[in-house]
């Protein structure tokens, strides 16, 4: 498969080039030339396929002999080798819940994929390949699990200072060997604007081979097709196909949804729920684009003011309004009414709800209670565990959240960071040292 960017002004690229640069030259998204239709027995026959085979066989075409095949038979495997299970919160709500992997984020299964196909890329490489992140929490610890010990890679990631987790720290900073902590003074936007700085510059490129693992690369946003083959496999009533209602930031999950759905997957519409982050929320009313400095939450892996996956949406549409409002529809959310549903469901329907699933639960059931079919039946995505967000959860629902094993496996690791300012120079250094 090829893909081209969205900007039109660069060439061609294969799944190994476009994954190699993440970005294109002329800073547009890649998109598959075309988008294939997976087998109607793949969803007639769901129930009888394993999950292994399902992501094989939906991701296949967009690799095409890329990978070979027992390669990349090996790499679905491990990237969905956790349970996605579909749970029922409600009479017409259940929640596709996508933290059981090894950070407790749905992030895991897109930094999975990517490092392993990363992995067989740089195989016999004369240069070492640096992967450079910056994260405001969630992505960091995927992408640090992910690329743990894959040979041939290293991987620096940049964070704020005091502006995560307790528990995403230590997801970042407790495993060392080829993954490397920085621990910046100053803000989640200091360190995306040092990255993009190292990006461009070309002392620092002449030296290294530097890549970029953020969720526009298609190897991070491809695979999060899967489970929503996996919430259909599970879901009861075939005939009549689910509303899927994803907390959305940068929209790159969502928009692996849509692409299943244009492959062929049933689903009766899509609600892209968004914190007080409103970009696209506004777009749907005004049809205007308007990115603005994000805004913190309490959702924060949310805090997206210009999400760069939408206009993958768009394209998935092919720019075409009323086909796009047809299927899609988005929603903003407060952190008050966040707090209020992560309280109720907490009490009323004894589910804990992160933040992130707190903001998607609402936007389904506003969404639902709003059309005329009283039938239909929805699906959110619960992002994360409640326990990577304890420091808001427990509070609200005035209960302590037990913490899962991944968890109280790192929690008293120490952790190792180098902490540095919001210098350039600084990180150039380091990066020539690691
Ligand atoms: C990253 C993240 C999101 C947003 O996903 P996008 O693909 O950027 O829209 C939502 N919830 C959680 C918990 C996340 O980590």
């Amino acid at each position: 498969m090829n893909y081209y960017s969205l900007n039109k002004q660069s060439p061609i690229a294969s799944f190994k080039e476009a994954t190699i640069l993440g970005q294109a030259p002329d800073k547009g998204l890649y998109f598959p030339e075309s988008i294939r239709q997976v087998d109607k027995e793949l969803i007639s026959n769901i129930e009888n396929i394993s999950n292994e085979e399902i992501a094989f066989r939906v991701i296949k075409p967009y690799i095409g002999n890329e990978i070979a095949e027992d390669e990349l038979y090996r790499i679905v495997s491990e990237t969905v080798n956790f349970p996605i299970p579909l749970v029922q919160v409600s009479e017409n709500i259940s929640s596709l819940e996508l933290f059981h992997g090894p950070t407790l984020a749905f992030k895991d299964v897109g930094a999975r994929f990517m490092s392993r196909c990363l992995g067989q890329f740089v195989k016999g490489a004369d240069k070492k390949v640096t992967v450079l992140v910056a994260t405001s929490g969630d992505t960091g610890g995927a992408v640090a699990n992910g690329f743990y010990n894959v040979e041939g890679v290293e991987v620096v990631i940049l964070y704020p200072s005091g502006k995560v987790s307790s528990v995403q720290e230590k997801q970042l900073t407790t495993l060392g060997n080829n993954i490397h902590a920085l621990e910046v003074n100053g803000t989640f936007d200091d360190c995306q604007q040092l990255v993009k700085q190292a990006f461009t510059d070309a002392a620092l490129n002449k030296e290294l081979f530097l890549t970029s693992a953020n969720s526009i690369n298609v190897a991070r946003w491809l695979p999060q097709q899967f489970y929503y083959f996996f919430a259909y496999k599970q879901w009861k009533q075939k005939d009549q196909p689910p509303v899927i209602c994803v907390p959305s930031g940068n929209f790159g999950n969502i928009c692996a949804g849509i692409l299943a759905h244009m492959s062929g997957l049933p689903v009766k519409h899509f609600v892209a729920a968004c914190n007080a982050n409103d970009i696209v929320p506004n777009f749907m009313q005004s049809q205007q684009y308007q990115p603005k400095p994000a805004v913190a939450t309490i959702s924060n892996a949310m805090d997206v003011g210009n999400p760069s996956n939408f206009v993958r949406i768009l394209e998935l549409f092919h720019q075409q309004f009323p086909q796009l409002k047809e299927k899609f529809s988005s929603v903003s959310i407060t952190d008050e009414e966040t707090k209020q549903t992560m309280k109720r469901v907490y009490d009323e329907l004894h589910y804990t709800l992160d933040p992130h699933g707190a903001v998607g639960y609402l936007a389904l059931e506003r969404y639902l209670a709003d059309v005329s079919d009283s039938s239909l039946k929805g699906i959110f995505l619960e992002t994360a565990h409640p326990v990577k967000f304890y420091d808001v959860v427990e509070p609200v629902l005035n209960q302590t959240i037990p913490l899962p094993d991944a968890v109280k496996e790192i929690i008293d690791l120490p952790k190792k960071s180098t902490l540095m300012n919001v210098s350039f120079e600084e990180l150039k250094d380091f990066l020539l040292k690691a």
